[in-house]
């Protein structure tokens, strides 16, 4: 089977693992180009976007793809709706693959916003220590709030531009653990800190630190994603796959 995973991800990653030398399956990972992370896998891999749904249908079809895997972020909710309304259009199965999102427990300090915008504005007027952790996407809005300091940190640099007046830049990680975390913010004096609410276990890490140290964490809610197959983990998305491919090859040999 012919299978396109729209990865980005860590569980992108992990399903690669899971399905390199697996000969049932011959997988093209699709990564948006907005970071230099390349998979460690021997993967067919395309790089950059495909012009919309109209252009991921003319992919697919023109590929020969039998399914698809979304495990794009929770954040990225272009890339899923294209990818719903392609498969629709092109009639194979899509699976998503989204991680639970982070709950707040005792102890937690949360405020839940439902944007960037909002998360600006729960800052208020007093001037802060304000962690941002936020990807460099997103920076931008914090310039509407030059009264604070903004300690940012993005695995990929932002754009000059977008950065606020009053900056730091930290270099990020992609799994940062608790002990590190706690004395990142300890050493930064951080009043707040801005997060997304992605979800998963490698960069839990800063929400435990902030509730051993009592600090805020302004948290933005996840948007609406169009979605297939609901699928939490990449393992859970390798059983649907094995569960298509079984019911393909049984309707081939009639059965
Ligand atoms: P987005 O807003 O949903 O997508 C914007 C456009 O980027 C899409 O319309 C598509 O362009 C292209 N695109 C996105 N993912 C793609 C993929 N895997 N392969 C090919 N094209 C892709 O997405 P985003 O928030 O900019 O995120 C971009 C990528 O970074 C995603 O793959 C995501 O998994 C990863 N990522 C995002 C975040 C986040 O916070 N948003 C965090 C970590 C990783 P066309 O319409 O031209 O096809």
């Amino acid at each position: 089977m012919r299978i396109l995973i729209l990865g980005g991800t860590t569980e992108a990653s992990e399903l690669i693992e899971i399905l390199a030398g697996d000969g049932r399956f011959r997988p093209t990972l699709s990564l948006a180009g907005r970071t230099t992370r390349r998979p460690s896998h021997e993967i067919n891999t395309r790089v950059g976007g495909f012009g919309g749904e109209e252009g991921l249908a003319e992919w697919i079809a023109s590929h020969g793809v039998d399914a698809v895997i979304d495990a794009t972020h929770p954040f990225a909710v272009r890339i899923s709706a294209n990818a719903r309304r392609a498969t629709l259009r092109c009639g194979i199965p899509l699976c998503t693959v989204l991680r639970p999102a982070w709950q707040a427990g005792p102890g937690d300090l949360w405020t839940e916003v439902s944007d960037f915008e909002a998360s600006v504005a729960a800052l208020g007027q007093t001037p802060q220590r304000v962690f941002l952790t936020i990807g460099r996407q997103t920076i931008s809005a914090f310039k509407a709030a030059p009264q604070h300091h903004y300690l940012i940190r993005s695995i990929e640099m932002p754009e000059a531009e977008d950065l606020p007046t009053n900056f730091e830049l930290v270099a990020g990680d992609r799994s940062i653990d608790f002990a590190r975390e706690l004395d990142f913010l300890r050493s930064n004096r951080v009043d707040v800190i801005v997060s997304k609410n992605s979800g998963g276990a490698a960069i839990h890490g800063k929400i435990e630190a902030a509730r051993c140290l009592s600090i805020p964490i302004i948290m933005i809610s996840r948007p609406h994603k169009d979605s297939g197959f609901p699928a939490p983990t990449s393992k859970a998305a390798f059983a649907w796959l094995e569960r298509i491919h079984g019911a393909s090859s049984r309707s081939e040999r009639g059965v």
